[in-house]
């Protein structure tokens, strides 16, 4: 342990150490559920394999959006949105763990 005042590199200020466990044990969480989904959608029993297929196809995207924001944790780079670089609230990476822009951008990217 340094005993540097400075000594610690924390890139993102605005979520701590804590909320940091936290928002891997969502991500692990949601990982879970895509594959488990991924898995049901492989062999759809009551949904029409077009269908299915364009569920798949949306589930191992989600699931590589989760991976890279785990990634993202490991590099101490999380947070920041990907667009405009600001700080993301916590409050929406508590929501939007796998989010990877705030909320203007994604506004902006998907007007509704
Ligand atoms: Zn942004």
């Amino acid at each position: 342990m340094s005993t540097r005042l400075q000594a610690a590199p924390v890139p993102v200020t605005h979520v701590s150490p804590a909320q940091l466990v936290h928002l891997r044990r969502l991500l692990a969480e949601e990982h879970a559920i895509h594959q488990h989904r991924a898995a049901e959608l492989q062999d759809p029993r009551d949904l029409e394999p077009d269908l299915a297929e364009l569920l798949l196809v949306r589930c191992r995207g989600a699931l590589d959006e989760i991976e890279a924001a785990v990634r993202l944790i490991d590099q101490g780079a999380y947070g920041l949105c990907s667009v405009c670089g600001t700080a993301i609230p916590y409050e929406r990476l508590e929501a939007v763990p796998a989010t990877r822009c705030c909320v203007s951008c994604q506004d902006k990217a998907s007007p509704r």
